[in-house]
């Protein structure tokens, strides 16, 4: 599975790294929404099986990002991974079109388990 990150925060990218470590996904690592939307464009938002969206970022933010994405993609499984825990906020992000979503800090498990509950099968 070929994964894009997308968060500010470089200490978040190396968690990603960690917990993927030893496994077959390939990750591609970008730090701003604007990065994300290109990464996607140059692969016509069909190179991807999966984003992990961070909220709160520079340039473009994560609930402008979703915005872009779902009209260029219907159907591109995107989780949003935040420390917002507003249920407005929460809401914002499901009517932009996110997936799910995950809050920060989150575990292995955490992740694992969404990402399966969203793809519909078990992701390793
Ligand atoms: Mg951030």
């Amino acid at each position: 599975m070929k994964i894009l990150c997308v968060d500010d925060t470089k200490s978040v990218h190396a968690y990603l790294r960690s917990l993927f470590g030893g496994s077959a996904h390939e990750l591609v690592h970008v730090f701003d929404g604007q990065q994300a939307i290109d990464a996607l464009t140059a692969v016509g938002f069909k190179g991807f099986d999966m984003v992990l969206l961070d909220w709160e970022m520079p340039v473009k933010n994560g609930l402008q990002t979703m915005a872009e994405i779902r009209q260029n993609s219907a159907d591109i499984a995107v989780i949003m991974v935040t420390s917002k825990n507003d249920m407005n906020d929460i809401t914002k992000m499901l009517q932009a079109g996110a997936s799910e979503y995950i809050m920060k800090p989150f575990t292995k498990d955490i992740l694992f388990d969404k990402m399966s509950q969203v793809l519909g099968h078990e992701v390793k």
